[in-house]
């Protein structure tokens, strides 16, 4: 049966909040915890996710209420909505919390971070971009850098923001081109990486050759490409997905919750692990999230 983009929509926010809850479980931590986890024995647990999704989420509801990209009432949104708790680096931390107490972000992202921040923040919350302006690849492109430079302003900050929403809205219509991906790329730590993971083909690479080559870690060149490789190795599973991510280790939660969200794009949310998915955190509410957020993209379209 074919899937509707409206359950592309929904596949793709509920694909990175599991990603991010499930690799959030192992961030760092030892193989066998990730096996242990994987085999279902923690069952019947909520499955949390972090700021990843947090921030997600927000950026969907801007796109909603503001039906397209406000970066004012963005930086807001995300200001407010914060939680601490879910795990928000200490430079992300400091900027939101001085966009709350009323500075501009245009002032922020540079407070914190004189060059702009290049972390994987912006890369990681990008999906809903690639959703949202699917039909239109150059405002994808315009609106991406935009979101992405209120929190991280440096170019490799804000390319990965890019490269996550573009293969995002790229799985909506098909499997992932890394050469189209690598074509577009604006800097050679991007175009170099996605070069390297485009002529692995099908190999089985092993971890520590992905990890070396395109990296695991918190700078978005370091994972956004990462992502993007493994969306496209596991295109016909999410769950060996986010296995590779936790054998990878670093940055789990965001490497599986970008992944994810491509996946997600690409195969709709029956596509997901249905004993995951029963157990994540406000399903309803990214579902109906996801449906809206379908219906103010068609509505811009036309
Ligand atoms: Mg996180």
């Amino acid at each position: 049966m074919a899937i509707s983009l409206e359950d592309r929509f929904a596949g793709s926010l509920l694909g990175l909040a599991l990603g991010d809850a499930l690799g959030a479980k192992h961030e760092g931590g030892p193989l066998e915890q990730a096996a242990w986890w994987l085999m279902g024995i923690g069952k019947g647990e909520l499955l949390r996710w972090t700021d990843d999704t947090q921030m997600a989420i927000a950026l969907a509801e801007s796109l909603i209420t503001r039906r397209g990209l406000d970066p004012d009432h963005l930086a807001r949104l995300w200001a407010e909505r914060a939680d601490w708790e879910r795990g928000y680096g200490t430079g992300a931390r400091k900027l939101l919390r001085m966009i709350r107490d009323g500075a501009d972000w245009r002032e922020a992202n540079r407070a914190i971070f004189p060059d702009g921040s290049f972390g994987n923040g912006a890369a990681m919350r990008a999906a809903p971009l690639g959703l949202f302006f699917h039909t239109d690849l150059a405002a994808l492109a315009r609106a991406a850098e935009l979101a992405s430079s209120i929190t991280h302003a440096h170019p490799l900050g804000i390319e990965g923001g890019v490269l996550i929403a573009r293969a995002t809205a790229m799985a909506l219509a098909g499997p992932l081109d890394l050469d189209l991906l690598a074509r577009d790329s604006s800097s050679d730590e991007y175009r170099s990486r996605l070069t390297t993971a485009s002529g692995w083909g099908e190999e089985p690479t092993p971890p520590a050759i992905v990890r070396r080559a395109l990296g695991a870690w918190v700078e978005a060149h370091e994972s956004a490409v990462t992502a993007v490789y493994l969306a496209r190795r596991f295109d016909g599973s999410f769950q060996e997905m986010v296995k590779f991510a936790i054998r990878l280790g670093g940055d789990t939660d965001t490497i599986a919750a970008m992944a994810g969200g491509i996946l997600g794009a690409r195969h709709g949310a029956g596509f997901l692990p249905g004993e995951f998915l029963a157990r994540i955190e406000a399903r309803e509410e990214i579902e109906r999230l996801a449906r809206d957020l379908f219906r103010a993209s068609s509505r811009t379209a036309c």
